[in-house]
């Protein structure tokens, strides 16, 4: 049996080693490693680039379903709002997490111009004429026509997906 916590603090210090960022993400499916990935963003530039969504997007695509039922997911650290989005959207039975903020706060931070790790997740939670990132809303009837149309095109359904039952 692969001790999944150990491998997932394993490739998250391989990736530490290669000049890459603390972090990584295990999905684990019938007992065995489905798809993992540690945090790319040091290596890409690319800010999306955390273990949850790389390693979310392997799995997705190999299975070829944007459903992760059925998976257990471990991280190494307690996911930040997006990649907790990401979580959500696709539905593991279980989420496992090695480290909470306040463990790795003294060690490792990743503020930005609008949130501090320790103020993102009540950001998220305020009306948006609230947050700190600039929003502006221009009320647009085109744009909810496009979703009319996508409603036409799809039998007049509303819903993009069904979760299948886990
Ligand atoms: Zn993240």
């Amino acid at each position: 049996m692969i001790d999944f916590a150990q491998r997932t603090i394993d490739l998250a210090r391989q990736n530490v080693t290669e000049g890459g960022r603390p972090f990584a993400t295990v999905i684990v499916k019938d007992g065995e490693i489905l798809a993992e990935s540690a945090n790319k963003v040091a290596q890409t530039n690319d800010p999306t680039a955390h273990a949850e969504i790389l390693a979310i997007r392997e799995a997705c695509t190999k299975l070829g379903t944007e459903h992760l039922v059925g998976t257990t997911i471990y991280v190494l650290a307690h996911p930040c709002p997006m990649c907790l989005g990401s979580l959500y959207y696709c539905s593991p039975d279980e989420v496992v997490f090695l480290t909470t903020r306040d463990a790795y706060e003294p060690h490792y931070v990743d503020d930005r111009k609008y949130f501090e790790l320790a103020t993102f997740y009540e950001e998220f939670a305020k009306d948006w004429r609230d947050r700190r990132l600039p929003m502006r809303y221009e009320p647009s009837p085109a744009a909810v026509d496009v979703y009319r149309f996508w409603q036409e095109r799809n039998g007049g359904r509303r819903t993009a997906t069904a979760v299948p039952p886990g």
